[in-house]
């Protein structure tokens, strides 16, 4: 079987030209949010679609007499920021492609601090809520699969601690997606469930020589060794490149941008660097999926997607 040839993916995304296109007034991002969370779902009192006509300023009347407002329980929820601007905001964090610093918009939005954090926090958990976990691999299909030690520092009574701990985070790699999650120990206990959930039978499964992978020579993946100790390449010409690519890029995301992360909201730093990652070689897809899926956020929601990449309190639950 050959390995893929990764190459660099091409530069590019919706240009400040297009989005004035797109978008040239609050009413045009209004008008399309509406089409968006309204116009394509069924009404919650009688079930026909579309037929939203404008009611006030911010809410929308059914022709069965219902009233919603488009903004409900999305990220523009409660926001006090002009929707235009909550618009272009999601332009660059979709633009930049090692994520936003918070100086840069608050200059940029000339807002207060505290807001600048809660705005891109917000356009964070958007990006987060759009990555589905999904099986990978196939036959004939390579999975590369490893771990990494991140170190983080523990969020307690709302204050950041002084301590780190080391938080172990696992990362597949197939074609041109990856997905990430946190697991609560290394162990083969755990690497067996996480390979059972989303990697599919049949496929080549390709690590380093940790012992918790033992258990795949009796299964059924097959299992390709390198032994980082001896080889770079193994004899059968798998090497373990794309994914050691991947942390070391998730390492550099998370220092160079981010410095709010803890142990308690990683995963959705870890969900954005997939949103990322997954889109780069449709770079206009980062922010038209940003706005044309605008998913429900509400603390379920949120909670639900956290459950599915962070399995730290699995048994809790
Ligand atoms: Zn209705």
């Amino acid at each position: 079987m050959k390995q893929v040839k990764f190459q660099q993916p091409p530069v590019g995304g919706v240009s400040r030209h297009r989005f004035e296109q797109m978008f040239p007034d609050e009413r045009a991002c209004w008008d399309h949010l509406k089409r968006v969370r309204l116009d394509c779902i069924p009404c919650p009192q009688c079930g026909a679609i579309t037929n939203w006509t404008r009611y006030t300023k911010s809410r929308c009347r059914h022709a069965c007499g219902m009233t919603k407002g488009p903004t409900e329980h999305t990220m523009f929820y409660r926001s006090h920021l002009p929707l235009l601007q909550a618009y272009y905001g999601l332009l660059l964090f979709s633009n930049m492609n090692l994520g936003l610093r918070t100086g840069f918009i608050q200059q940029h939005f000339g807002l207060h601090f505290v807001r600048t954090v809660g705005f891109i926090a917000r356009m964070r958990r958007q990006a987060a809520l759009l990555e589905d976990t999904l099986l990978m691999g196939g036959h004939d299909k390579i999975v590369y699969i490893d771990e990494m030690l991140l170190n983080v520092r523990r969020l307690q009574d709302g204050h950041y601690n002084r301590g780190r701990f080391g938080l172990i985070i696992f990362g597949m790699r197939c074609d041109q997606r990856i997905q990430l999650f946190v697991l609560p120990e290394r162990s083969q206990e755990w690497t067996r469930r996480v390979i059972e959930a989303y990697v599919a039978p049949g496929s080549t499964i390709v690590t380093d020589a940790f012992s918790g992978y033992n258990w795949l020579r009796y299964s059924n993946w097959h299992h390709a060794v390198v032994n980082h100790r001896r080889e770079w390449k193994n004899s059968d010409g798998f090497h373990h490149g794309p994914i050691d690519a991947i942390f070391g890029q998730l390492r550099r995301f998370l220092r160079g941008t981010v410095f709010l992360h803890c142990s308690d909201n990683i995963w959705e730093y870890l969900r954005e660097f997939q949103f990322r990652f997954n889109r780069r070689w449709d770079p206009d897809r980062r922010f038209l999926d940003l706005i044309d899926h605008c998913p429900t956020m509400t603390t379920q929601t949120l909670e639900k997607a956290r459950s599915q990449c962070d399995f730290r309190d699995f048994f809790l639950r």
